[in-house]
């Protein structure tokens, strides 16, 4: 049995005073759930605080994005090092938004993974078609290559210390959630595709995330599918009460 993840990603919103206000408002609201792992995703700047805020519940802290390298003249950047003394423990790695608009590829993807858990944190590494890779009928081999090429030669053991995040890029932000059976098509592909490279016990392990305007009102039927473990949420975790029904879509 796989545990599910429900996990929020903040994307560049909210300061540390409106950090603290989240989960002023949100712990109190999901005081009685335990059938899912929680991650927030913060901004760099109120890591350190979320994770205060969080502290003695069942609420874990993410960042969004991690250098490669431990360290170096690398203007701008945050080291895994730096990430992991705020008390954090996941990253996100290779979100769209990343690939489309900061050059991110499946090579950085690998070298950012590898790097993240070499420094004791989770990865949520993303994978996600664009639409018209969709519409040209690619979709399927886009995300196998992204698999196999940013994720593909981790070792056995480090595959535990990976989540998976099947983002169709043409669902985020837009209001066009994939239909459960369009996102459990390509959960089942994604582990098939993780089965052909390990083997199946470490595929089926494997936790991996559906993302792309999850909402209150469409989390119940994605969760009904068996491959797919959770959820990354952007737009509907920014608030409290909408991110705490997510949580608690049973
Ligand atoms: C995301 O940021 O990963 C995401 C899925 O965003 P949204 O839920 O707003 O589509």
């Amino acid at each position: 049995m796989r545990r599910p993840i429900i996990a929020g990603n903040w994307k560049m919103f909210k300061t540390r005073a409106e950090t603290s206000a989240f989960f002023d408002a949100l712990i109190p609201a999901i005081q009685n759930v335990d059938h899912c792992d929680i991650v927030v995703a913060s901004p760099f700047t109120a890591l350190a605080t979320a994770v205060e805020e969080a502290e003695g519940t069942r609420v874990a802290i993410s960042a969004q994005n991690v250098h490669w390298e431990k360290e170096g003249a690398f203007t701008g950047e945050v080291s895994v090092r730096m990430i992991a003394e705020t008390g954090c423990t996941y990253t996100i790695i290779g979100h769209s938004e990343r690939r489309q608009y900061f050059g991110e590829t499946d090579e950085t993807v690998e070298k950012k993974v590898q790097t993240a858990i070499n420094g004791g944190l989770k990865a949520i590494a993303c994978v996600g078609e664009v639409l018209a890779e969709r519409d040209a009928g690619q979709a399927v081999e886009v995300v196998r290559r992204q698999v196999r090429q940013g994720l593909g030669r981790l070792t056995q053991a480090n595959l535990s210390h990976i989540i998976i995040a099947y983002e169709p890029v043409w669902a985020i932000g837009t209001g066009r959630t994939a239909t459960p059976d369009i996102a459990a098509e390509m959960h089942a592909e994604i582990r098939k595709t993780f089965a052909e490279i390990y083997n199946a016990a470490a595929a089926d392990a494997l936790r991996i995330l559906y993302g792309g305007s999850v909402k209150p009102d469409n989390i119940s039927a994605l969760m009904k599918k068996e491959d797919i473990d959770g959820a990354l949420v952007g737009g509907a975790s920014l608030d409290p009460a909408s991110f705490a029904a997510i949580i608690k879509y049973l």
